[in-house]
């Protein structure tokens, strides 16, 4: 399947099985195992494995159209095939040939989902409080303590890319964790609640004295330290899937205030006949293909790996979060009372809208991170 199949497939998939269940979904806080499947089938979660390993070696930009329509249905959909997507990343990136090996074809077959997980409960941004520990175990793998949040598709994925503090570092490390023993004594799981993003698995996660023998260091030993580069390289990728959760949204957007222009009567005629309505509509247009620009621009960056990647990328999932989240306001001011009904599409993008401004970094801690450079070159 091409890209442009790919994404002709997945808008049938929205049109056909999403949109007309998604509120059901949402309610029911359910990702059902159905969507999951057809999300494998159609190949979305390892479509970046590279054909050398058994994939479809699909680019970020071939992917942008996928995940953008996967969105426009559900963003929660496109948040369920991502960690697989930054774990292919990461293997590709920076694993070694075995560990390459070992999960790519897995990956790409659609037969092991994998998390990603940095998060912790006093650490998000600062990746200097990383608490939870790995050390090496008697007879190979490594025991883990500390504790883990919001570990996305994390209660059933099958391997863990997982920040950790290896003994003897003081830098983070990236541990390859398969979920073996995982909801056992030694690795406690928890899930969390949450008001938008729902049927996303977010677990919490416990360890104590956790042996793993499968466990080992992305990149192997000499990649000690290096946990914190090579997951915020693989977070590039993230961000642009982010961007297209929130372009997604956009779309929705303006499908709903259209809607509501044309089919609503206010005053002398359909509230699309007044200047308001069509001045709110075209300033939707208008930033969404701000939006679109930048994150096509953004995913080019991210495949060169260009010098511009991080800064891109992060742009682009900033300026989009921000955009999602001030389309549904404004589709919501022109629909008034009906947005506020539950299970009201625009009520569920109220609550799904703002969890792109928190995922693949808090908002506000990067427009630090890319002030920053350009702060410390005076
Ligand atoms: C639904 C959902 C799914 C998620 N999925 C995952 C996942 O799969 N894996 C994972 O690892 N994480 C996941 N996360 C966590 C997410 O990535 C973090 O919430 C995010 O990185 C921000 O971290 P934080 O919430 O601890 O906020 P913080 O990082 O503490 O940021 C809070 C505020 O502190 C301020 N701040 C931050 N840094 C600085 C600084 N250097 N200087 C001054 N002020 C600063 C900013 O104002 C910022 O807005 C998920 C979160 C949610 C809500």
């Amino acid at each position: 399947m091409t890209a442009d199949e790919l994404s002709a497939a997945v808008r049938r998939f929205v049109e056909e099985t999403v949109l007309p269940h998604v509120d059901e979904w949402d309610r029911r806080d359910d990702l059902p195992d159905s969507a999951l499947r057809r999300l494998v089938e159609l190949g979305l979660p390892g479509a970046m494995v590279p054909t050398e390993y058994g994939g479809r070696g699909l680019t970020v930009a071939d992917l942008v159209p996928a995940w953008r329509a996967l969105s426009h249905g559900w963003i929660s959909l496109t948040g369920a095939v991502n960690p697989t997507g930054l774990a292919t990343a990461l293997l590709v990136r920076h694993g070694t040939e075995d560990q390459r090996r070992r999960w790519l074809p897995l990956i790409g077959r659609g037969e092991a989902l994998a998390s990603f997980s940095i998060t912790e409960p006093q650490a998000g941004s600062d990746l200097g409080r990383i608490e939870t520990s790995a050390r090496a175990r008697d007879g190979g793998g490594l025991v883990l303590d500390g504790e883990k949040r919001w570990v996305a598709g994390g209660a059933s994925s099958d391997v863990v890319f997982l920040m950790a503090e290896m003994e003897g570092s003081e830098k983070p490390s990236c541990v390859v964790l398969p979920a073996d023993g995982r909801g056992g004594a030694s690795w406690q799981v928890g899930e969390l609640d949450k008001v938008g993003y729902r049927g996303v698995e977010s677990a919490a996660y416990r360890f104590e004295e956790h042996e793993s023998p499968g466990a080992e260091i992305l990149g192997g030993h000499e990649a000690i330290g290096s946990g914190a580069r090579q997951m915020l390289d693989a977070l590039d990728v993230g961000r642009v899937n982010v961007a297209c959760r929130a372009l997604g949204i956009v779309d929705r957007c303006i499908e709903c205030a259209v809607e509501e222009c044309t089919t609503r009567e206010v005053g002398d005629g359909l509230l699309g006949q007044h200047t308001h309505a069509q001045l709110r509509v075209g300033e939707l247009i208008a930033r969404r293909a701000g939006v679109e620009a930048l994150t096509q621009k953004a995913a080019a960056a991210v495949d060169e790996r260009s010098e511009l990647a991080r800064e891109l990328s992060t742009s682009a999932k900033l300026v989009a979060s921000d955009t999602a989240v001030w389309a549904v306001d404004a589709a919501a001011r022109l629909a008034a009372s009906r947005s506020y009904a539950a299970g009201d599409e625009l009520a569920r993008l109220r609550r799904d809208a703002p969890q792109t401004e928190i995922g693949e970094g808090a908002n506000d801690a990067l427009l630090l991170a890319l002030a920053k450079p350009a702060l410390d070159r005076q």
